[in-house]
């Protein structure tokens, strides 16, 4: 968090010596990113009052892609409330449990991606690497 700027600059450079060109830099914007850490962090709601997408916790920890997460809950709550289920929240509850699996997937995956002896075995093993000129 504190030094994400120079360790940037450290892989362009890096990346520079094995042969990747990068042009001048036009705009440069940064955020920082909450996004779900485990199975609790994802909240549906409360007292039919729904949460869909990012609101709630519907984002991937190792992407921080969101899009089709927020879709497909906006789908499935859709359908859901159009269907008139006798208790639409338990309905959502259930219709997002999938999704909720997959995403905490995602958090099982970030954690290895940013766990550096992990990282390294990755890198050694040059699975799906994209090779040096
Ligand atoms: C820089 C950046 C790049 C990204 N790139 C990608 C990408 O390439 N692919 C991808 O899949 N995801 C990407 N994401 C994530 C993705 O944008 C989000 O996960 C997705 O937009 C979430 O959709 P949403 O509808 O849940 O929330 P949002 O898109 O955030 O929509 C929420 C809306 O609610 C409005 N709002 C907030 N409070 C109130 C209020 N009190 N009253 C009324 N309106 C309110 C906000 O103004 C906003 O318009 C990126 C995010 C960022 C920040």
């Amino acid at each position: 968090m504190k030094s994400a700027r120079e360790c940037y600059q450290k892989l362009k450079t890096q990346m520079t010596d094995r042969g990747f060109v990068f042009g001048d830099a036009v705009k440069t914007e940064k955020c920082t990113v909450l996004y779900p850490s485990r199975w609790q962090d994802f909240l549906c709601g409360r007292d039919n009052a729904f949460l869909i997408g990012e609101a709630a916790g519907f984002i991937s920890a190792s992407s921080l892609e969101g899009i089709s997460y927020a879709l497909d809950s906006a789908d499935m709550l859709s359908r859901i409330l159009n269907e008139r289920h006798n208790d639409p929240m338990q309905a959502y509850r259930k219709a997002t449990r999938g999704l909720r699996l997959k995403l905490i997937g995602k958090i099982i995956k970030a954690r290895l991606l940013t766990s550096p002896g992990v990282r390294q075995c990755v890198m050694k093993s040059k699975i799906a690497h994209i090779p040096s000129r």
